[in-house]
This record gives C-alpha cells, sequence and structure tokens, in this order.
C-alpha cells in the first residue's frame, strides 16, 4: 500500500507540467496480437488489457473492418472489442483508436496478415500417420544458452528429477531425421508454450501465457522454424494444448478479466474428482457433474470457465491462431471431458470451419470403451450430445496390451485381451479415428509394462504398427528406455544422446538391444508408410487359440496378415481356419526377415509376431 500511495503522490506531481496534453494510456495487452484477411468466420473479438479500459468506445478506419461493439465485464481493466471484418478485407495495419468522454485516451497498432497459400484446404494426421510423442524438456539440449532466461523463475539442472533439463525446440530440429528414419509421420510434443511456474511445470501442462513460446525451449521464430523443417521432412505437426487449465503464476491471475474467467470456490481449493463418469451419466448429481469438471486439476492449475462466452472466444482464437501462425496439422486436447463440453463442441466445429480438413485428438483418459466412445464425433448418445471430436485416445487397448503379455492366459487373460478391447468397436462412430498407444508420458513405459521382455516389446509394437487406427508411438521405447508410470520422473527421463558429454549416443551410435529394437521399430513403422492395408484397410480377426492371435488388414488391392505368438513354442497355423482371406491369395512376404512364406503351412516361433504381406 504504502508504495502505491508514494507512486500517487509522484504521479500528482508529474501532472501541472504535461496538463495541457494528458498521455495516452499504456496498453498492456491485445490478444489475438493479430489476425488474418479471408478467414471464414467473419467475426474477431479482440481482448484488450490497460487500466481502466472498460467503458470506452472503439474505432477503426480501415476499409473492410468495422467495430460491432465492445464487452465489458466486472474489471474495469479489461474491454473486449467485437470486429467485423468483410470478406474481401485486404491485410494491413491500422489503428484500434479508444475514446471515453469523446477524448481519445489511446490506441493500439493492429494488424491483419496475408494468409499462406492453401491455409484453409491443409490436410492433417489421419490413420495413414504415425505420431511420435516426445517431452521437449527431455529430449534434446540443441542450445544450452537458453536453460537459464531472465524474467523466468525456474533455472535447469538436470539434477533435479522433476525440474527443467534444458531440451528445447532446436534440439528437437535437429533430430527430425532420427524420427522420420524411424517410420514416423507426425510429431506431438506436450506443450511448448511458457509454463513460467516455480517448480515441476517442465511438462507445460501450467500455461502461463497462451501466446507465448517458452523462453527455455526457444522462440516463436525456432518454433517456426521446428515447423518448416518437420513438414520439410514430411512430419506433420500436432500441438498439444490445454484449454481445462492455466498455470496459477499466468498473468491474468493478478487481475483477472471477470470474476467467473475461472471457477473459483469461495478461495478453497477444490480439486477435482476426476470422474469423468460424471459428465455423460444420466443418473449423475449436479455435484459430483460440478465437482469433476470445476474442481481444479491441480493446485498450480487455475481452473478455465470455458462456459463464459469470453473465455470461449479466447481459446477458439488462440487455437486458430496457433494453425495459421505456424502452419499446423494437428491438435491434441488435454483434459479433455474436464472442459465444458459444449463449449468444446463449438471449439470444433469453429475450427473445422475455417480448416475442413483438421483433425484434432483429445485426451479422454477413459478405460472403458463404452464410456469412451461417448466423446467421439457422432457417437450415438442417448442424451443427443455429439462432441464433434474426431480422435479419441484408446486408453481401453493401452490396459489391455499392457496386460496381455504379462499373465498366465484364461478365459479372459493372455493374448485375447487384445481380441476382446478391438470386439468392442461397435461402440464407436468412427475407428479410423482412434489413436492407438502402448503408452504415452503419463503411463508406465511399454517395456516395463511388458517385465522388460524384448521379445514382450516386439510383439507390442508389431500390433501398435498394425492395427486399426492412427498409431502413436511414445520417444524412448525403441531404445528401450524403462520407468514405472507410478513416478512420472521415470518415464520422461532424458534421452541419451540429447546433452553434450552424454555418456552414450542413442541418436547416432545404437549398439545391441538397443540397435536391435530400434531397427525393429523402424522398418515395421517403415513399411506402415507404404501400406494401405495398414493404413486404412479393414480389421478382421479370428479368436486367438494357444495363445495365438491372427488379424488381417485388407483393402481392395492390398492385405496384411498378422500373427502374434504369445505363446513359448512354436506354432503351426491350420491354414483351413484361415481360409476366408488367406484363399484369395497365392504369396506371402514376412515383412521382418523379408523372407517369402508358404501360406499352406504357416509357422511362427514362440513369442514372436509375423507380419506377412499377402500378394494375389
Ligand atoms: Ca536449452
Amino acid at each position: 500500500m504504502k508504495k502505491i500511495a508514494l507512486a500517487l503522490i509522484a504521479l500528482a506531481t508529474a501532472i501541472p507540467a504535461m496538463a495541457h496534453k494528458k498521455p495516452l494510456l499504456a496498453i498492456n495487452r491485445v490478444e489475438p496480437q493479430n489476425w488474418w484477411a479471408g478467414m471464414h468466420n467473419s467475426s474477431l473479438q479482440l481482448l484488450v488489457n490497460a487500466r481502466n479500459i472498460s467503458g470506452a468506445t472503439a474505432e477503426v478506419d480501415y476499409p473492410g473492418v468495422k467495430v460491432a461493439g465492445t464487452v465489458v465485464t466486472d474489471n474495469a481493466n479489461y474491454l473486449f472489442v467485437n470486429l467485423e471484418l468483410a470478406a474481401d478485407v485486404k491485410p494491413g495495419k491500422f489503428d484500434i483508436k479508444f475514446f471515453k468522454d469523446g477524448r481519445e485516451i489511446t490506441k493500439h497498432e493492429y494488424e491483419l496478415k496475408e494468409r499462406a497459400a492453401n491455409s484453409a484446404n491443409r490436410m492433417s494426421f489421419t490413420s495413414e500417420d504415425a505420431i511420435y510423442l516426445l517431452m521437449p524438456d527431455r529430449f534434446a539440449n540443441g542450445d544450452p544458452s537458453n536453460d537459464d532466461m531472465p524474467g523466468m523463475v525456474e533455472k535447469a539442472n538436470r539434477k533435479a528429477d522433476y525440474g527443467r533439463h534444458g531440451g528445447d525446440l532446436k534440439g528437437v530440429t535437429e533430430h527430425l531425421d532420427y524420427i522420420a528414419d524411424l517410420g514416423m509421420t507426425a510429431l506431438w510434443m506436450t506443450p511448448i508454450l511458457e509454463n513460467n511456474m516455480e517448480a515441476s511445470s517442465y511438462h507445460g501442462y501450467a500455461i502461463t501465457d497462451y501466446y507465448n513460446v517458452d523462453a527455455r525451449l526457444g522462440s516463436l521464430e525456432d518454433y517456426k522454424v521446428m515447423c518448416d523443417k518437420c513438414h520439410e521432412k514430411g512430419i506433420k505437426v500436432i500441438m498439444d494444448m490445454v484449454f481445462n487449465h492455466c498455470g496459477t503464476n499466468h498473468w491474468w491471475m493478478k487481475d483477472l478479466p471477470a470474476k467467473d474467467w475461472i471457477f473459483q470456490w469461495d478461495g478453497q481449493y477444490h480439486g477435482s474428482s476426476y470422474r469423468l463418469s460424471t459428465v455423460a451419466d444420466m443418473h449423475a448429481s449436479q455435484y459430483d457433474l460440478k465437482l469433476a469438471t470445476e474442481g481444479w486439476f491441480d493446485h498450480t492449475m487455475a481452473d478455465m470457465n470455458l462456459g463464459n462466452e469470453l473465455v470461449k472466444n479466447y481459446f477458439i482464437q488462440n487455437s486458430i491462431w496457433w494453425i495459421e501462425t505456424v502452419g499446423l496439422d494437428g491438435i491434441r486436447q488435454d483434459t479433455y471431458p474436464y472442459s465444458d463440453k459444449e463449449a468444446m463442441r463449438e471449439w470444433n466445429l469453429r475450427v473445422r470451419e475455417e480448416y475442413p480438413n483438421f483433425n484434432i485428438v483429445g485426451e479422454a483418459w477413459i478405460s472403458q470403451a463404452e464410456k469412451l466412445a461417448y466423446w467421439q464425433k457422432d457417437a450415438n448418445n442417448r442424451d443427443g450430445y455429439n462432441s464433434e471430436l474426431p480422435t479419441i485416445m484408446d486408453f481401453p487397448l493401452m490396459s489391455a496390451l499392457h496386460a496381455a503379455f504379462n499373465e498366465n492366459p484364461g478365459w479372459d487373460e493372455g493374448i485375447i485381451r487384445l481380441y476382446n478391447s478391438l470386439a468392442n468397436d461397435y461402440l464407436y462412430a468412427n475407428t479410423n479415428n482412434i489413436l492407438v498407444m502402448g503408452e504415452n508420458h503419463d503411463a508406465g513405459r511399454l517395456f516395463t509394462c511388458v517385465n522388460k521382455n524384448i521379445k514382450s516389446l516386439k510383439m507390442a509394437t508389431a500390433f501398435l504398427a498394425t492395427v486399426r487406427g492412427i498409431a502413436q508411438w511414445y520417444v524412448g521405447t525403441e531404445v528401450l528406455m524403462e520407468g514405472d508410470g507410478a513416478r512420472h520422473c521415470e518415464i520422461r527421463r532424458d534421452f541419451d544422446g540429447g546433452w553434450k558429454g552424454d555418456a552414450k549416443d542413442n541418436f547416432k551410435a545404437r549398439k545391441g538391444n538397443e540397435a536391435d529394437m530400434y531397427d525393429y521399430v523402424a522398418k515395421l513403422f517403415n513399411y506402415r508408410k507404404t501400406s494401405d492395408a495398414l493404413r486404412h484397410g479393414d480389421l478382421l480377426h479370428f479368436l486367438p487359440a494357444n495363445e495365438v492371435y491372427v488379424y488381417f488388414r485388407t483393402t481392395a488391392n492390398d492385405c496384411v496378415m498378422v500373427v502374434i505368438n504369445n505363446n513359448a513354442d512354436k506354432q503351426t497355423l491350420d491354414s483351413a481356419r484361415y481360409a476366408e482371406c488367406l484363399a484369395n491369395y497365392a504369396t506371402g512376404k514376412d515383412i521382418i526377415s523379408g523372407s517369402n512364406v508358404d501360406l499352406s503351412n504357416i509357422s511362427v516361433d514362440g513369442k514372436t509376431a509375423m507380419v506377412i504381406e499377402l500378394k494375389k
């Protein structure tokens, strides 16, 4: 208080000297900071943050730009300006002038940029893709000079399990060949926006500025360069976005744009129950629904109120700004069902209104297929809800994969778990638009989940590379990285070779089992790139017998047969049983060994998978 009083006295004494002309009011922020001419949606809503700006009128003198109105909130320091942009508005810069009592109090230069050629018609990720997931702080340190940045609270410290380790965008850019050589066609990095928190925000999910790349990962320019290089190498870029919550150090937390900008519980912390079933449950109480979706995800993550139109518009425009600015090919949305489901539905529609081919995958971490299916676009939901979210993640299948290779076979145990999980596909509206993964940055590492058995890991890999849906691979499993999911730091270890002075370099000098596994993964995923059957073929599978699971992926012209023998012993298939598929083909080639396969006498070694390309 004392400091403020002194500042006011200082201001008062300064006034007489410039009383003839008041200085223009300082504007702290205008977001989005620019937009584009020629967007499908003619409306644009700007958040303007300046002291006592509320109640000002706005004027623009530029052909094709009209101020349609302003919106005020309960906070005098914010004004939302609604602009209408004509379809033929030209790219260019103009002033937005703000007036109070007939006097211009401030102005702001705004730019409508020119869109990249064919921007609206960009393609997105599909079942033809295999996505590589990595955490940029833990992948490669391409620029040690950004490990400790002015203004950023936390400095890099590789010895801290939950600290920042210094990995960055430049490090990713430098190793794109490694990812492409593995057969991956898309990159999903955990969030790269500013997380200026005191601790434990290396993962990126506590965003403190939705328009700023975290300085410790690099600059906006570094991100653009990485995206461009990805595209040159045939890698699509999927940005991880987080609308459900922001970091409690977000700049607006000091002066919220509106009281209901976030969910506040009378100043008390209320954590989410994480019970996502409440959102679709026709019997759920309002109490339980509210706690699940309005409770905070963590003490350090304030829960956003997307039911507020202004918040909703803010995030919809923010996502479009990133798509257009860096040329994104897709979005992964965090903690999907925790956000207002009507707002999220509108977000999907508005993104596709601008980019009709655009794909979005939502993290609905639900391990029961019938509950997960609710969240996919065009699901046949009894309450009539259509999420419009194209892609969901197959958590039920991930659980099945972890168990299948780790237990004694039984009626419902062992390899039949994979069959049973896929037998639930009738519940899903679109089985091509399901992300298939053995793990992610929040789950136990696949190698650890299969008891560090390389044969089991290879069978799981063959399954992931050949089953229906969009494949997702987690960084490091190709070089046998281990980690128990109970501690996040264990599953997010630094990639060997990403830091100068690392004892080994798995980017370039892989040895032994690590080299063998990398080659196995690369062979399968590079083959997947060339196989229409694996990328979008129909799936037909047979009930496992003797722990042998056989399925076929088929298009009009291509067919791939997959045999996963989870039995310890060599098994010979009864060809007659698979005649409905095999009868159409004369020859087969084992993709792993390259040798020909006699289709009348297929034998598979114990604990081994075979991927067989069939020819007529
Ligand atoms: Ca760095």
